[in-house]
């Protein structure tokens, strides 16, 4: 196999530059190395900061018509660029390249494209008062926004987060996670190329600890922050960012469930179960990877998911065929590999899947595992508590609504569910029931840009997406006017 080779970069102040000791990026399917990225120390971390810095002086005061026309014009080099883009993201990610066709690649552009035009259609608010006084509230930027991105949707979050940060009138150090480095530097360049001011966006490579994440999430000079991983990471960057009292938008774990009532399509449940459980090989925090289905279908549904998981195509990720590619590392994979001896140790029992697939080289190099399904569960087990974040779901029958509202909520998370029954009434009691920021009835992953998007719980702080994203990356002044 014909593999490339990444020779990535930092993006400071306009300049693609080098800086800290390189480490080495792995193709996740074959473990062959495909390139290496320079891990920011302080230096670099504080040159990008104060690069965004000097230019937020200016890209604050750039009329909004103009930083939307640059914005487009970036957008469009994304359109353009789109196959590429999708061949880079399944490199960094091992993601199969058809999912990223079929709808995740043109959100990329989307994403920049939607800010662009909202910052630029919506106007502000004003409290006229009886006595005859007018307040008026002025959106302004805040400052230097630090993104930090994790490694399992590296593209989407990318321009999830600059999109309105940039609309806005913000600058910003994005870093991608150290597994995905590719995407966001390729990002770069097209953001150079689309002719964004030097300084405006700027790109850093490294670590979390002791490294590139938490020397930004310290800088004095960042002053919001915007982050996407896992829990545990989200509580120490509060930590880091009270000292210098930061404001911070954390979307973090998820372990959703996807209900089924008796009464629903069983052939679209199955279809939508697939999805909800093995996009992105279930490293997916909008997953929904605790299966509970009403007792009168429960052996039905059961019995076709499995022939259907059965079917999937698991392997070389660049086939068009393959539906489940590989995980991102081999450490990840056995964490997730870890669950599965958890379950097989406990009353548990594993229906399908649970080792890894037989595959010609050199994919039997990769960390691909079988989707797996486990029955028998109780709803306090780890494998239903505990973010797995990989092919592994479990799946338990349930009797009445109240019991499977008290189960999906049973969870230390709450960013998503599936709710997936005919009767619109009952659609509407889970509405309000279920701990979550995001709830699909009858489908799974339908994103719009206008809502917002977070998660309770464990799930997140705060919320992102139109106004949203609004409030969040901008400084609500008010001014208050004398009639005298
Ligand atoms: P992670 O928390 O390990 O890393 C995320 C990012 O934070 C990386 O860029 C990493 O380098 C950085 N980081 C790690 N430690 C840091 C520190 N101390 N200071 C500053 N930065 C630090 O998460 P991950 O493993 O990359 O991603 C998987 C997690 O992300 C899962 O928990 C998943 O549910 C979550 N996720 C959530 C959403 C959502 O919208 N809620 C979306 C995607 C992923």
């Amino acid at each position: 196999m014909d593999y490339p080779f990444f020779q990535v970069q930092h993006y400071i102040d306009g300049q693609f530059v080098d800086g800290g000791p390189r480490f080495e990026i792995v193709y996740p399917a074959t473990n062959h190395v495909i390139g290496s990225a320079p891990e920011a120390g302080m230096a670099e971390v504080d040159a990008a900061v104060q690069a965004a810095a000097r230019a937020f002086r200016q890209w604050s005061r750039t009329s909004v018509a103009e930083r939307r026309l640059m914005l487009k014009r970036f957008a469009q080099l994304i359109r353009e660029h789109e196959a590429e883009l999708a061949a880079i993201e399944t490199w960094d990610v091992g993601r199969p390249i058809n999912e990223n066709r079929a709808g995740y690649i043109p959100r990329i552009a989307a994403n920049i494209e939607f800010f662009a035009d909202f910052a630029a259609t919506h106007g502000s608010e004003a409290y006229p008062m009886d006595n005859g006084y007018i307040n008026y509230v002025l959106r302004q930027p805040v400052g230097v926004a630090a993104l930090i991105a994790p490694w399992n949707i590296p593209l989407l979050q990318a321009t999830w987060k600059m999109g309105p940060a940039l609309a806005f009138g913000n600058t910003v150090v994005l870093k991608p996670a150290e597994l995905t480095p590719i995407g966001t530097w390729r990002l770069a360049q097209l953001a150079h190329e689309a002719g964004l001011p030097p300084g405006v966006v700027n790109v850093i490579h490294g670590f979390g600890p002791n490294s590139a994440g938490e020397f930004l999430t310290k800088h004095p000079d960042v002053k919001l922050i915007s982050f996407t991983g896992e829990t545990t990471t989200g509580k120490i960057i509060m930590t880091a960012a009270a000292a210098t009292l930061k404001r911070v938008s954390f979307e973090l774990g998820g372990k959703g469930a996807n209900i089924i009532f008796a009464d629903a399509d069983l052939e679209r449940a199955v279809a939508i179960s697939l999805r909800s459980s093995f996009f992105n090989q279930g490293e997916f925090c909008l997953a929904g990877p605790r299966i509970l289905v009403q007792r009168p279908i429960y052996e039905t549904f059961l019995e076709r998911f499995q022939a259907a998981t059965k079917r999937l195509n698991v392997g070389d990720p660049f086939n068009p065929a393959t539906q489940v590619g590989a995980l991102i590392a081999r450490e990840h994979l056995d964490r997730v590999s870890g669950y599965i001896e958890v379950a097989r140790t406990s009353a548990a029992r594993i229906v399908l899947g649970g080792g890894r697939p037989e595959l010609p080289a050199p994919f039997d190099q990769g960390n691909f595992l079988q989707p797996t399904i486990i029955v028998d569960v109780k709803p306090q087990d780890r494998v239903c508590q505990e973010e797995i974040f990989g092919p592994v779901v479990t799946v338990a029958p349930f009797d009445e609504e109240e019991e499977a509202i008290a189960i999906a909520n049973g969870v230390s998370y709450g960013l998503s569910a599936v709710v997936q029954t005919r009767d619109v009434g009952r659609a509407v009691r889970l509405g309000a029931a279920l701990e979550a920021g995001t709830i699909w009835v009858n489908d799974f992953f339908v994103r719009d840009l206008r809502v917002p998007f977070g998660g309770m719980k464990n799930s997140g702080i705060g919320r992102e997406g139109g106004h949203y994203s609004l409030e969040f990356y901008t400084e609500a002044k008010t001014i208050c006017l004398s009639n005298q």
